[in-house]
């Protein structure tokens, strides 16, 4: 994943590049010589920011982890032990054909960044992905045991049987 802190992209040719030609290059090993990536690309970096956040050391911080993910479109990932909020939202600039609407005022991340380390191949796989509230939770009552009584007693009551609560998680 690279759009944590530089983003993007090379300019594309004029004529699209179509769907089905588009679908021909999987990798970086099958561009054809001289041609751009993102001519073959659907601009996956522009459909998400991600920006690196602290580490959640406390419940607190934890709970603030929770906020963000009460959101649309909001997530979280651990990446070489840095943690990151991950928002999946298309900029408002990026056109059907999947070329900048504002290339020549793009903002300089757009311009920094590069096919070199892109996620055009990018599987999104990560370290820890957190895409719900409650999965963060889950995490979080495993390191601090429940955050609410409530939500305590339910698991109690659950037909599972109780988590065993205070396990390192690594
Ligand atoms: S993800 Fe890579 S190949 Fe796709 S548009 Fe962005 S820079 Fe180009
Ligand atoms: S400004 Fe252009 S290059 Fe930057 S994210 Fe938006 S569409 Fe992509």
């Amino acid at each position: 994943m690279s759009k944590t802190k530089t983003k993007k992209k090379l300019k594309r040719n004029s004529d699209p590049t179509p769907a089905t030609t588009r679908s021909r290059v999987r990798s970086r090993a099958d561009l054809p010589k001289g041609e751009s990536l993102c001519d073959y690309c659907t601009a996956k970096c522009c459909h998400y920011f991600a920006l690196p956040i602290d580490e959640p050391v406390s419940r607190k911080d934890f709970d603030f982890i929770r906020w963000y993910l009460l959101h649309d479109r909001a997530t979280v990932f651990v990446d070489e032990e840095t943690w990151y909020l991950l928002v999946h939202t298309t900029c408002k600039h990026l056109q059907d054909d999947y070329r900048c609407g504002i290339y020549e005022t793009r903002p300089e991340i757009c311009r920094e960044y590069t096919t070199d380390n892109c996620e055009f191949e990018d599987d999104w796989c990560y370290e820890r992905y957190f895409e719900t509230p409650e999965q963060i939770d889950e995490y979080a009552d495993a390191l601090f045991g429940p955050q609410f009584e409530q939500a305590g007693r339910r698991k109690q009551d659950a037909i599972r049987s109780r988590r065993p609560t205070g396990l390192p998680v690594v």
